[in-house]
């Protein structure tokens, strides 16, 4: 039997399990995953829990029931993977072998990395909505909420999901002007980008969204640390900004066993080819979703895309064939904007996000980078796809590879990449 060993069982490792169990023979592979809980969560729900729009029991459903039969399901925390021997310890003990690894132990929020962000305030005036703890605890504070300084803040790029602290910024601006307050709070938007998203076409559309809001924007902020005594943050070139809520996003890490292991970069991401997902150390191992370093935004979406390209590669690959399929950094996210509206972006590698429509050119039903009450419906579908279509690994009419058809393709930009 040859043994395929998938690390994590979240949005990528199901999916990769679900595709890859129906195409390897059954007598012929073992395939096992690994995960230290058997709580899934919906990561794009917890935008909404903070404004009760959804509840934890909405977002977390058992692992277990998206684990197809034929794939044992382990649960236990990854100590470290021995590659050189082709096994992985849990810390409890437990040694699995494999033949192929699949990392996808994806990104979590590090706010141990930020001097003071674990201080006092922290679950008192400073938060965070990447977490389910988080989120809810988040809840309640803006629920108590009655004026002041409101920041929103990203400690460093990347980020999973990098429109996500925009979106709760639509949403909150939304939210207290829902509840009569708005004019009594004063919303900043801090980032350590030069503008309000990564890439110019949609960092413009988005940035004048803020501005039509009333929402400062502070760019090019690298936070060194937060000062509980005084409610600020301060940055490396010594600006502080002053809150009196602080909504944070924490630096995005991959897992501690990643660098134990010597398999990862700096922020413990797993260096591997943009195309294939295969590490650049191994060639026994993969890295899938947002574990690894491809150079475009961590999202389900990418994860969703790349393995449907990983999966046709693999099957070549362990028969000793060339892999043809290419990934082309495909990713696609709703972009809620308050007001039961929201917009699209479709990009990949080589092309930013552009307007027109998706995924048909003139009939869409969505609008690219275009605030409509379709994509904020779109977004709220998603949370029903995930489950049904996307995580069982089901076919889904859309092609895996970004199609420029539908989009309007600018014609000079002096705008700088950012
Ligand atoms: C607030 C928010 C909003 C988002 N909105 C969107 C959106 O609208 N659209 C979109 O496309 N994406 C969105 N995302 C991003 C999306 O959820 C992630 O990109 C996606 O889940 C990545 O999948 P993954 O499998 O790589 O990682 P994950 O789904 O995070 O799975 C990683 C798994 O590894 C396990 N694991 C980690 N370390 C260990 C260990 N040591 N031992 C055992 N198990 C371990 C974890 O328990 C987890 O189950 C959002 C994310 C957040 C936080």
């Amino acid at each position: 039997m040859k043994r395929l060993l998938v690390l994590g069982a979240g949005t990528a490792g199901t999916m990769v399990v679900n595709k890859l169990r129906k195409r390897l023979d059954r007598s012929q592979w073992q395939i096992t995953i690994i995960d230290q809980n058997d709580d899934h969560l919906y990561q794009p729900g917890l935008l909404f829990v903070p404004f009760g729009g959804y509840r934890p029991d909405d977002i977390v459903e058992s692992r277990r029931r998206f684990i197809p039969d034929g794939v044992d399901l382990v649960l236990g925390e990854i100590d470290r993977v021995n590659a050189d021997g082709n096994s992985v310890r849990l810390t409890d003990g437990r040694e699995l072998g494999y033949d192929f690894l699949v990392i996808a132990t994806g990104v979590s929020p590090r706010p141990d990395q930020t001097p003071g962000m674990l201080g006092p305030l922290w679950g008192t005036r400073i938060f965070d909505f990447f977490t389910l703890d988080g989120a809810t605890a988040l809840a309640r504070a803006l629920d108590a909420f009655d004026g002041g300084r409101l920041v929103v803040h990203i400690t460093d790029m990347p980020i999973k999901c990098p429109v996500a602290p925009l979106e709760f910024t639509f949403l909150v601006e939304a939210y207290l002007r829902s509840r009569g307050i708005r004019d009594s709070v004063e919303i900043v938007y801090v980032t350590p980008l030069p503008g309000a998203f990564t890439k110019p076409i949609a960092s413009t559309q988005l940035g004048s969204m803020l501005d039509e809001r009333k929402i400062m924007l502070e760019s090019d902020f690298l936070v060194e640390r937060i000062d509980n005594e005084a409610k600020t943050l301060v940055s490396y070139d010594e600006r502080e900004i002053p809150f009196d809520l602080l909504v944070t996003v924490p630096l995005n890490m991959g897992a501690d066993y990643v660098a134990r292991s010597g398999l990862g970069d700096e922020l413990n991401y797993v260096p591997v080819d943009k195309h294939t997902l295969l590490s650049r150390a191994y060639d026994n191992i993969f890295a899938i979703g947002d574990a690894n370093n491809i150079p475009i935004s961590k999202a389900g979406s990418v994860a969703h895309f790349s393995v449907e390209v990983f999966a046709d590669n693999f099957c070549q690959f362990v028969d000793g064939k060339p892999m043809t399929g290419s990934f082309d950094g495909h990713a696609n996210c709703f972009v809620e904007s308050g007001d039961g509206k929201g917009l699209l972006i479709d990009f990949n590698y080589d092309t930013e996000p552009l307007t027109g429509k998706y995924p048909l050119p003139f009939v869409g039903p969505f609008g690219l980078l275009a605030e409509n009450r379709r994509n904020h419906w779109g977004k709220l579908a998603f949370r029903w796809m995930y489950w049904h279509l996307l995580l069982p690994g089901r076919p889904i009419p859309l092609p895996s590879h970004m199609s420029m058809a539908g989009k309007h393709q600018p014609a000079a930009t002096d705008a700088k990449e950012m």
